[in-house]
């Protein structure tokens, strides 16, 4: 469903990613781990076109998200926001970024009523029975600033599976959260991992979550994937020392 094969990405002189090579099927669920500045923002942000790649190639679902040919020429293959919308890939950030002058119903059905062209009164429906299904039922008029933040996030997350994405990427989407409400949202992803056919991507510092729900695990470092498998062979027998290093930090 994901295909990354040898992407770089520089900022200015600054090179970030190193060829990077990663197969993501269709349903899997993958957590992306690693230290401060090791690149996994920068890596869901090229799989979103959010940013651009230097090197290499990244496919969604089949479609090209923008690649250099070797003589390095740039070719803009699509326009973002509709390629994004084509591939139908939705991102959830550490810093919620809901619309602050819309109620929740509204941040949830905005999109599918504006780029999708839903009608109206179904799109409010759909909204509303997935601000249910994240445990927000009651608060379908609340304005974000009348929410808690797991509330918010969990509004977010509503908003981004509205659209029906057939990938959804996750940016340390409990980061900004009190400790006492990060709960509420691993429970709302984890209940979205098991009950949806969408390819999910987390980059998380939650290892018991990624224990529980992940299908594979991606240790990253200095713009690098160093290690990846399963839960169990990354977290609990790391091959490598900077693996080592980075879980007895977190753990
Ligand atoms: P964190 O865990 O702190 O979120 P990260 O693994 O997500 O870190 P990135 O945000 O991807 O790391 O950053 C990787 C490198 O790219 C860092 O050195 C960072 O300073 C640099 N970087 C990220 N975004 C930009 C930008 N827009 N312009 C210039 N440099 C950037
Ligand atoms: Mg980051």
């Amino acid at each position: 469903m994901i295909s990354v094969e040898g992407v770089d990405k520089w900022f200015g002189t600054n090179q970030v990613l190193f060829d990077i090579d990663l197969q993501i099927a269709e349903g899997e669920m993958l957590c992306l781990i690693g230290p401060s500045g090791s690149g996994k923002s920068t890596l869901l942000r090229c799989i979103n076109h959010l940013e651009e790649i230097n090197t290499g190639r990244i496919r969604v679902d089949g479609e090209l998200i923008g690649y250099q040919e070797k003589r390095g020429r740039l070719h803009e293959l699509t326009e973002h926001a509709a390629c994004r919308q084509r591939v139908g890939t939705g991102m959830v950030f550490q810093q919620f970024n809901l619309f602050p002058h819309m109620t929740a119903l509204e941040n949830v059905s905005f999109a599918p009523i504006k780029i999708k062209g839903t009608p109206k009164a179904e799109a409010h429906e759909h909204a509303r029975s997935l601000l249910e299904r994240v445990g927000l039922g009651g608060k379908a008029g609340s304005y974000p600033s009348q929410l808690s933040g797991g509330q918010q996030q969990r509004v977010a997350i509503a908003r981004a599976v509205a659209m029906r994405p057939k990938v959804l990427l996750f940016d340390e989407p409990t980061s900004a959260l009190d400790p006492e409400l990060v709960g509420e949202v691993l429970e709302v992803m984890k209940d979205l991992v098991r009950t949806s056919q969408m390819t999910i991507v987390v980059v998380t510092h939650e290892m018991g979550f990624a224990r529980e729900v992940a299908d594979r695990v991606v240790f990253m470092a200095d713009g690098r994937i160093v290690e990846q498998g399963t839960p169990a062979q990354v977290l609990d027998s790391p091959q490598n020392e900077r693996t080592r290093e980075f879980l007895s930090a977190v753990i």
